[in-house]
């Protein structure tokens, strides 16, 4: 019963030597290569004093480099923390911190990083270039040494920052590892895996959309094919040259391909998936998708804390045609209970929105070294407070609306902004939009749509009004449009709602 980093690469180390477990441009890793690199840096890290439990960290894109480190520290019980590479050199301080790392890797083209963090630490990490890492795999020697366990963490990933301060959720063996086995059991083509497949890794690996792909691979033992940072030629040469079947992205990167001026002559015929998630996606996005890409879609829903996704909306359910299951972001993998919880705490009845709340064996142990923020979010029986407002239907569908946090109250009516949004983005003129609630005497807040105008386009307030009028209700509608070049996103392509609304609640919060 394979549960662990050790015992997966042990496994298919004796199954499948010759298998590409790791691609990387023309660099290509084997099941067996990888075993003998991984316990050479388990058996490295051992030899320079580390110990089980302790904390490792990397700043860098996307690398088989990146890999190797984790999965070696993992089959130890060294604790991997990626650090998103977009972030400044202060925010990178930050978490390096907050791990109390012993020793920092960095990728290639990110040597500086060692100067930027030097007197921005409060401790004195190893600081060791890409370059010194290669070298120390290859002058290793293999030692025997005791694996991690089920429960033991081996990656600390922290969450997007999107509400506040990133916070590191620590994650076991188990919650990498478990859901996905229950998955395999689901009795659908999307949970089984054909011999010839092989995974994108196309977002950043500090987050669980980056990282979680390349454990995809691994738990199915095919070749992860990663990509160093995401775009759209990385993606297409991915699908018509290194036979990817399956990726995910998310619903920004999405719209990064369509706009691309290949994305319509690409030999889509090998893709079988495509995966997205990790923010509510534009129903006309999904549509113009669906049409494009010949591959079927699965959308993810989850967050860092449940280890990326608990529930997951098939293929099945992706019928363009008016199917009002579109909007949902499906059902809990087997093993995931969700329940919605009123202002109460009580759980309300079928239909009604509430906060979702979770439990299962994905759920992180905890945030590391924060027990308020950690006993705010999980219960002691187990449950994770998600933060997101939903329902569920009679079907045992989930319905995502939105952040609690991000609920516009406008007199009294609750607004979800990803509602208006999803209504405005099909406005030809559009780009991108966000929706925001900005103060007033009268409503409390009313609704304010951001709109990026597509290139050479005008955008007119009363025009996205009366558009917005049409297809939803009228006091979710904004009252008023204002236009900016671009939105403030942070490192996972979410829209930076606290950043937005700054300027026009100046002096009321
Ligand atoms: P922070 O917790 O630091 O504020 P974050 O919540 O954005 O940042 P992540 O863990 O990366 O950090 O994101 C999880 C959140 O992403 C979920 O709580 C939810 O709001 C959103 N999300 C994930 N998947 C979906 C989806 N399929 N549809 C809508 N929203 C989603
Ligand atoms: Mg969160």
């Amino acid at each position: 019963d394979l549960l662990t980093f050790d015992q997966f690469i042990t496994h298919w180390a004796k199954e499948r030597p010759d298998r590409v477990a790791m691609r990387e441009d023309d660099r290509v890793m084997t099941y067996g290569d990888l075993d003998e690199r991984t316990a050479r840096v388990a058996s490295a890290l051992l030899a320079a004093g580390l110990q089980k439990g302790d904390r490792i960290a990397w700043i860098g894109k996307n690398s088989d480099l990146y890999f190797t480190l984790f999965y070696g520290a993992a089959r130890a019980g060294i604790v991997m923390a990626p650090i998103s590479w977009r972030l400044a050199p202060a925010e990178w301080a930050f978490i390096v911190n907050d791990t109390r790392a012993k020793i920092v890797f960095t990728g290639p083209g990110f040597e500086a990083a060692a100067d930027q963090l030097a007197a921005k630490l409060d401790h004195a990490p190893r600081i060791i270039g890409a370059e010194a890492a290669r070298a120390m795999i290859d002058d290793a020697t293999r030692t025997d040494f005791a694996p991690s366990g089920p429960d033991d963490a081996v990656l600390q990933l922290y969450t997007s920052g999107t509400t506040g301060n990133p916070k590191g959720a620590v994650l076991t063996n188990t919650n990498l590892f478990a859901l996905r086995k229950n998955s395999a059991n689901l009795d659908m083509p999307y949970t089984q895996w054909e011999d010839d497949e092989a995974v994108l890794v196309a977002m950043p690996c500090a987050h669980i959309g980056g990282t979680g792909l390349g454990i995809m691979a691994l738990a199915a033992g095919l070749p992860g094919v990663v990509l160093a940072e995401f775009n759209p030629d990385g993606v297409f040469d991915a699908v018509e040259h290194h036979g990817v079947t399956r990726f995910f992205i998310v619903p920004a990167a999405l719209q990064m391909l369509l706009l691309h001026p290949r994305c319509a002559s690409v030999d889509y015929s090998r893709l079988k998936y495509i995966l997205y998630g990790a923010a509510p996606i534009p129903l006309d996005l999904l549509r113009q998708c669906i049409k494009m890409f010949g591959a079927q879609f699965i959308q993810a829903y989850g967050m860092t804390e449940t280890t990326g996704t608990i529930c997951m909306l098939p293929p099945e359910d992706h019928d363009p045609e008016g199917n009002k299951r579109m909007r949902s972001a499906g059902k809990p993998l087997p093993g995931v209970e969700i329940k919605i919880l009123g202002p109460d705490g009580k759980e309300v009845p079928t239909g009604e929105v509430g906060e979702v709340v979770t439990r299962s064996s994905n759920n992180m142990q905890g945030y590391w070294n924060l027990p308020d923020a950690t006993a705010k979010t999980m219960t002691a029986d187990g449950w994770i407070h998600t933060g997101d407002a939903g329902y569920m239907d009679e079907d045992g569908y989930l319905y995502i609306h939105d952040r609690m946090k991000d609920m516009i109250i406008s007199g009294g009516e609750n607004v979800y902004p990803a509602e208006v949004e999803s209504a405005i983005y099909g406005h030809p003129a559009v780009q991108e939009v966000a929706v925001i609630g900005i103060p007033d005497a009268k409503w409390g807040e009313t609704v304010k749509a951001v709109v990026v105008p597509k290139p050479g386009m005008a955008v007119e307030e009363d025009d996205i009004i009366a558009w917005t009028r049409e297809r939803i209700a009228a006091f979710k509608a904004p009252r008023s449009v204002d236009v900016i070049e671009a939105l403030p996103r942070n490192a996972s392509g979410k829209i930076l709602r606290k950043d937005l609304r700054a300027p026009y609640w100046e002096g009321y919060e």
